[in-house]
């Protein structure tokens, strides 16, 4: 049965199929949901007046009391405006109109009192309030006061359409009007009663027109624990389902192939090297189909636990395969692989998109008669004319590259759903790893090889470039080798090659032919020229590697020693720190310069001067969601949020995120698949959100 709330907002009284369109394309509002949905970003406190003696640089929007004194137009043609003096008895300010001058010229008198409304700001040397809400002081607008007023988003777009603030509160006043009595509760009762939570009408009521401060802090209690409640049980139930479905390949033999390439290895295993490998073994073990997210540090030691992992699947006569988000990588990790697992006699192939077909044919033949073991590969490996004899582990390096969707093709490559091991390097806060890779279950590799020297990194501005270019000499007179990183913003791409090229022409200059090599990297490279000068740096023939943020993850060039970042205050914290892990790999001390100009937002000191006080790539994860939000994380927007987190904060609501994610593992230890006479509204609203639409990913493993 279609509901009220799903309705079209253009029918919506006031809107019309004009305004309606725009909601639509500026805001995303399409129904009415949606519009009952969209709250205020923040609220402006209407309880008391201020004076205008109280007004300084600190002071935001704001609530005035007085009389008009006087009204004059200034200026001529375009630059014409209204000021109007407003006096409140403390002092005065100048109210200024740039539109609509006649319709104010008429409603502003000098005599009656005021109730004046918006936000200060200094032009020449006085204080002014531009475009504030005028209203007469009436009895009713003075008992209207002492509210909080919520504050929407808006767009030029919509403003310039008359869909203003005031605008959108009447929206919202006559859509909750129409709706509110046969508003359907959204949580089952035993759960509002167990949390203290507010009715549902009581949250968006005071939601959008808080009577009080309590009354808000209530409303958004309840709507934020439910959206993130809902949030964690979708996960969950995904989780539960896969963890039913008894479809896991068993792994129960360690053999020779594991044997022989762990006893080979030139050094021991880190203490979480083994303990995640155990952590490993227990999930191929158990019958069920592993998912597994592993975490760690750059440097920490992934790839071998991948080795060590796929080896225990060739010893049970299965086939392992590797994936890798870019060519250079899929490179790099066939290489590394290839050299720990030679002693065991494990067979190994690389496939990507530059593999020639006849060799591409030799490699589909041996993956389907079994007698190619492991394949390493970037996309290609997705493709359909890729089948496996019998693949049972699928290692995924960088996920947030590869979405679910592509993890579930893979997938369907053999009869059985193939154990998965996601790898990622970016550090994951707990709280919002458990959020986006919530149906996962996470490892964390949290210890670096022993003998690894800290990089010390620092902080120059433009004027020591000479200092930094002496430095990088003797440097290179050491025999060390040198990145040079430019920042890469999709928005700007032009703009960010022309750095890279200047960067480049700068580079050749100070560091001139023959004497010295320089490669250069980057995204608009043909593949051939790119793999060529990646290679002179790979093999120590090029002294310095200029490149763009592409070589952000992966790249191991143990003899490279310095990493020096041009404009880093373009880049996130996490980013930095990605960066910063490609030096510090072999025996030499390392170091990382990041190179600003002078002037800095308080936001890029706190993050440059963070990377330079600490090397803990956790420790900069969680600052960096503090300072951003968890919508700019880096891999957060590819990495397939089932839904737009309308009120929750991920960063700030942790503690709400994890009293939210402990009731959904108690309703669904009781209850798994939410038939309960009690759970029927969960699973219901589950589908409402759309959060079932994921379930797709799960229907091809029984
Ligand atoms: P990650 O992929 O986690 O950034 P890698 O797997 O590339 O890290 O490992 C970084 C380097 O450390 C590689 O050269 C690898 O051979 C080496 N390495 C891995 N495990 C150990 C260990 N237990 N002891 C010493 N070196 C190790
Ligand atoms: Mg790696």
């Amino acid at each position: 049965m279609p509901q009220l709330l799903d309705s079209d907002i253009k029918y919506l009284p006031g809107v019309g199929p004009k305004r309606a369109e725009l909601l639509g394309k500026e805001l995303g509002i399409h129904t009415f949901r949606d519009l009952l949905y969209t709250f205020p970003f923040r609220y402006i406190d209407r309880s008391r007046f201020y004076s205008v003696r109280e007004i300084d640089s600190s002071t935001a929007w704001i609530q005035l009391r007085g009389h008009i004194t006087r009204v004059e137009k200034v200026g001529e043609g375009r630059a014409q405006r209204l000021v109007a003096r407003f006096s409140d008895g403390t002092g005065s300010i100048d109210l200024v109109f740039f539109k609509g001058l006649k319709w104010m010229e008429e409603k502003l008198k000098a005599g009656p009192e005021y109730i004046v409304f918006g936000k200060p700001s200094v032009f020449g040397q006085s204080w002014n309030l531009v475009h504030p809400e005028v209203d007469p002081a009436t009895e009713e607008k003075l008992s209207q006061t002492g509210v909080m007023m919520g504050v929407y988003s808006s767009t030029e777009k919509l403003r310039n359409a008359g869909i203003t603030n005031k605008f959108f509160e009447k929206m919202v006043a006559t859509l909750l009007e129409r709706v509110i009595e046969t508003l359907e509760e959204t949580l089952p009762a035993y759960i509002r009663e167990q949390k203290h939570l507010a009715p549902l009408d009581y949250a968006l009521q005071n939601i959008h027109f808080p009577t009080s401060v309590q009354a808000l802090t209530r409303a958004q209690r309840r709507l934020k624990f439910e959206e993130l409640f809902y949030l964690e049980l979708s996960l969950l139930r995904q989780k539960s389902i896969r963890m039913r479905a008894d479809s896991g390949v068993v792994f129960r033999r360690i053999g020779d192939y594991f044997n022989k390439t762990y006893e080979a290895l030139p050094f021991p295993l880190t203490g979480a090297q083994k303990r995640v490998l155990k952590e490993i073994r227990a999930d191929v073990a158990s019958g069920k189909q592993m998912n597994r997210l592993l975490q760690g540090d750059v440097g920490s030691g992934k790839t071998l636990v991948a080795v060590l992992a796929a080896m225990i699947a060739l010893d049970n006569g299965y086939q392992a395969c590797v994936m890798a988000p870019t060519e250079v990588l899929a490179n790099q990790h066939y290489h590394s692989i290839q050299k720990f697992l030679a002693p065991s006699g494990a067979t190994i192939a690389l496939l990507t998109g530059n593999t020639k077909q006849k060799e591409r044919d030799v490699i589909h033949r041996g993956l389907l008669d079994g007698s190619l073991q492991i394949i390493v590969g970037t996309h290609a490996l997705i493709e359909d004319t890729v089948q496996f004899r019998n693949l049972a582990l699928a290692v995924i390096d960088e996920q947030h590259r590869f979405g679910v969707e592509q993890r579930s093709r893979l997938w369907s490559k053999s009869a059985v759903a193939p154990h998965v091991l996601v790898m990622t390097a970016t550090p994951i806060p707990r709280t919002l790893a458990m959020t986006l890779y919530g149906d996962l279950d996470v490892s964390v590799l949290d210890e670096l090889p022993p003998g690894r020297k800290p990089i010390e990194t620092v902080h120059w501005t433009e004027n020591r470039r000479g200092d930094l270019y002496n430095f990088m000499r003797q440097q290179i007179a050491l025999g060390r080798q040198i990145f040079v990183v430019y920042p890469l913003i999709k928005e700007s791409e032009k703009m960010d090659y022309k750095n890279l090229e200047e960067g480049y022409l700068h580079i050749t200059e100070a560091f001139p032919a023959p004497k010295y090599v320089t490669a250069v990297v980057h995204g608009k490279q043909k593949a051939e020229n790119k793999a060529f000068d990646m290679d002179l740096f790979v093999r120590g023939k090029a002294n310095i590697l200029v490149a763009t943020s592409v070589i952000e993850v992966g790249v191991d060039v143990p003899n490279a020693s310095v990493m020096v970042i041009e404009s880093a205050e373009r880049f996130g914290l996490s980013q930095l720190h990605q960066l910063r892990g490609r030096v510090g790999r072999g025996a030499e001390k390392s170091y990382c310069i990041l190179m600003t100009g002078y002037k800095l937002s308080t936001e890029s000191r706190q993050r440059i001067e963070l990377m330079c006080a600490t090397s803990d790539g956790f420790e900069l994860a969680e600052a960096d969601l503090r300072m951003r939000g968890p919508g700019d994380f880096e891999g957060t927007r590819q990495s397939g949020l089932a839904f737009d987190l309308h009120i929750a904060d991920l960063a700030k609501d942790s503690p709400a995120l994890v009293e939210a994610r402990e009731l959904g593992e108690r309703i669904l230890a009781e209850d798994p698949l939410l038939k309960e006479p009690k759970n029927r509204l969960l699973d219901a609203q589950l589908r409402v959100l759309r959060l079932d639409t994921t379930y797709k990913d799960y229907s091809n493993i029984s």
